[in-house]
Formats: structure tokens, C-alpha cells, sequence
């Protein structure tokens, strides 16, 4: 179903289709960076070209051309200056979604949490076997 939605790159309101996040006129002109883009890096001299060098020689704009490079468009691997911020602090990197210091911390946050849960589920255990004891005696 359509839906009305502000393009985030001019502002325009547009029908929203589920095809694209922005207003027909800005994803035309998306496309055509995009080429222009494509064209510069596909010269053999522009492979390691880096991302301040690309936005200078084709005026694409920074947040474009880090969308290309995280959706996978242009790919860190073939051309190998490329690279996004991480999603959590913004440092560039190359691949995945957050970069080792993050990915790190976030390990490190994961590992907090599972010693919590065992600690919990052990003291649980503890007392389920405490009230079984408390039971037996009473009954007995
Ligand atoms: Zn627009
Ligand atoms: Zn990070």
C-alpha cells in the first residue's frame, strides 16, 4: 500500500511504494551518480581510489556513497580504499555491520550477561533443592 513519506534527501513528499527511501526525482538522481560512480571506479587507475577522492571527483555525497559500499553496491573487496562508518560508533570499516572494537564490547556485554543467567539459574536450582529438603523433613 502507498504511503506518504518525506524524501530524507530533499525533503519532497512522495508516494512510498516499498521500492525505494527516496522521492523519484532524488532516486533518479541517485542513479546517475551512481554511474558516474561506477564509471570513475571502474578505471583501473581510480580501483583504490578513497572515499574523499571519489566524492570530490563525482560529487556524489558521503552518506550516498556509504550506502552503496554497506548495501554492497560497491564492494571494499574490489576496490579496496572503500568503507562505511561502523553502525554503532561511526570509525570506518570494511566489512560487517560494526567494527572489532564494537564487536568486541558487545562480546564482552554478551558474556556479562550469560555468567548473570547462570548464576541465576544456579541459585534457582539451589533452592529448588533446599525447599525439596525442607519437604522431606517435615514430612518425615
Ligand atoms: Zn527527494
Ligand atoms: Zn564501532
Amino acid at each position: 500500500m502507498a504511503e506518504i513519506r518525506n524524501c530524507p534527501s530533499c525533503d519532497g513528499i512522495f508516494n512510498y511504494t516499498g521500492l525505494r527511501d527516496v522521492c523519484p526525482l532524488c532516486a533518479r538522481e541517485e542513479e546517475e551518480i551512481y554511474d558516474k560512480v561506477h564509471k570513475f571506479l571502474r578505471r583501473r587507475e581510480n580501483r583504490s581510489a578513497t572515499v574523499e577522492r571519489i566524492v570530490q571527483e563525482t560529487g556524489v555525497s558521503t552518506r550516498l556513497l556509504f550506502t552503496w559500499v554497506r548495501k554492497g553496491h560497491l564492494h571494499p573487496a574490489k576496490f579496496p580504499n572503500l568503507c562505511y562508518p561502523c553502525d554503532n560508533c561511526g570509525n570506518l570499516i570494511t566489512s560487517g555491520k560494526i567494527c572489532d572494537k564494537c564487536t568486541n564490547h558487545l562480546k564482552k556485554d554478551l558474556d556479562i550477561v550469560e555468567a548473570a543467567e547462570d548464576t541465576i539459574v544456579r541459585n534457582e536450582t539451589y533452592m529448588a533443592h533446599g525447599k525439596m529438603r525442607n519437604e522431606i523433613k517435615s514430612n518425615s
